[in-house]
């Protein structure tokens, strides 16, 4: 690395992109610019310039070790706890810089836990890498999509995509030769991809959309002073919830126990981020509103949470989860038996991925459907036929010729009589009356 160029700061004093804003860069994503800006890997930055210099407590533990520990949890880097403080403090020692905290979530370390708060690895929106591409600006990682709840771009209404779409795999958040918008497996350009599901098709399109737009109030809120983001908050709150509703409604509005509830109000006990953001969802109000407003006054809006229980599924692509849910579907006799199609649309990611994870349960579930579907035409097939010959003798009795229309019209069958197998039953039918000298 090229030392002398640092007279000042050892590092280049690179400003943080969307500070302020909800779009506000994300720790891992400066690192990342910050080593392509001295035109060195990733690897050589952390390991010459920031390893030596972070903490005792936590990071340089995790170096020593071993080099892929910091790697490994790197998302952590952007969160509430020491992992980001150390980062945060080291690099703002190598580059002069005193606003780095705000690339990460230590502002909110009282009321966010860690539990269901980051993802692992990489979300991102196409369109947004798209977009800076065209437009030669600086392409980065927003904090946002780092924050597990979020699940859309709310620029461009589209879902963040997890999978690389070149080699279907996920993209874990910083490694030694990582390029900000780039696959780290395959350097395919991430602006490029193909799988893009209308949202408004999503039945927690709406849910989806509430919890971004708070999120981005949250970080924007960040390095305002008007923020008290304390935990005594969140019982203020609740009491003064339960001066213009029951504890029952409370419960039954945001689906939870009411142990849970008691934890919060009695003792210190916080809900998980995806938790505290139904209880806020529930009662109509903003995170803003809960994070500045004054809680005492505060005018609740009622309404209860339509949408799945997911307050406690942390990642549902973690491992496990999906085999999980192939392996009940491919012994299960739920009937009609899903197909692989919608296995996927119900946990919501593409068909690909399932197959990639669990090839031969997909294969199991596949065969199954297959299976059914076959039976179930074989099933009407043999009802319509029953049907024709049924149809046939009718009219006859009733002195009607059976004539193709007059079946089709008493069956309100339209074109029945038109396929093969249909046609074949409803001629013997006729030839049998013929020869009985009914006809
Ligand atoms: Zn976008
Ligand atoms: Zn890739």
């Amino acid at each position: 690395m090229d030392t002398h160029l640092f007279s000042i700061s050892r590092l280049y004093n690179l400003n943080p992109i969307g500070l302020g804003t909800p779009f506000v860069e994300s720790l891992t994503s400066y690192i990342t610019r910050l080593a392509e800006a001295h035109n060195v890997t990733l690897g050589a930055l952390i390991g010459k310039e920031i390893t030596p210099r972070l903490d005792k407590h936590y990071l340089n533990k995790v170096a020593i070790r071993g080099g892929g520990g910091l790697y490994k949890s790197a998302s952590s880097i952007n969160g509430v706890k020491l992992a980001a403080l150390d980062m945060v403090a080291s690099l703002e020692h190598l580059t002069l810089r005193s606003d780095l905290q705000f690339l990460t979530l230590t502002t909110y370390s009282e009321i966010l836990p860690t539990r269901g708060l980051l993802r692992p690895k990489k979300a991102w929106c196409p369109k947004c890498f798209e977009e800076w591409g065209v437009n030669k600006t600086d392409i980065y990682e927003p904090l946002l999509w780092y924050i597990q709840e979020v699940k859309i771009c709310n620029v461009h209404k589209t879902r963040l995509h997890t999978y690389c779409p070149n080699c279907s795999k996920e993209i874990p958040t910083l490694s030694r030769n990582i390029r900000v918008g780039f696959c780290s497996h395959c350097a395919h350009w991430l602006a490029q991809s193909n799988t893009d599901s209308p949202l408004h098709d999503n039945e927690t399109y709406y849910w989806d959309y509430w919890r971004v737009e708070n999120i981005g109030q949250l970080l924007e809120l960040m390095s305002s002073n008007d923020i008290n983001p304390g935990r005594a908050r969140l019982k203020i709150m609740l009491n003064q919830a339960l001066k213009v509703t029951t504890l029952r409604e409370i419960l039954t509005l945001m689906d939870i126990p009411k142990s849970s509830f008691n934890s919060w109000i009695v003792k210190d006990n916080f809900p998980s981020f995806p938790c505290l953001l139904r209880i806020l969802y529930c009662l109509g109000i903003s995170l803003k509103q809960f994070l500045t407003g004054d809680l005492n006054t505060i005018n609740f809006n009622l309404r209860p949470f339509p949408y799945r229980k997911d307050c406690f599924v942390t990642n549902r692509f973690s491992d496990g989860y999906i085999e999980e849910y192939l392996e009940f579907f491919a012994n299960s006799d739920v009937t009609p038996p899903p197909s692989v199609k919608r296995i996927a649309s119900i946990i919501d990611c593409d068909r690909r991925l399932l197959y990639i994870r669990a090839p031969e349960l997909c294969k199991m579930i596949s065969k199954k459907y297959i299976d059914y579907i076959q039976a179930r035409s074989h099933d009407r097939n043999e009802f319509v036929k029953k049907q024709v010959v049924n149809a046939v003798n009718i009219l006859n009795r009733q002195g009607i010729y059976p004539s193709r229309r007059k079946v089709e019209e008493l069956l309100k069958m339209p074109g029945v009589v038109k396929a093969r197998a249909i046609q074949l039953v409803w001629k013997h039918e006729k030839e049998k009356l013929k020869q009985e000298g009914r006809l």
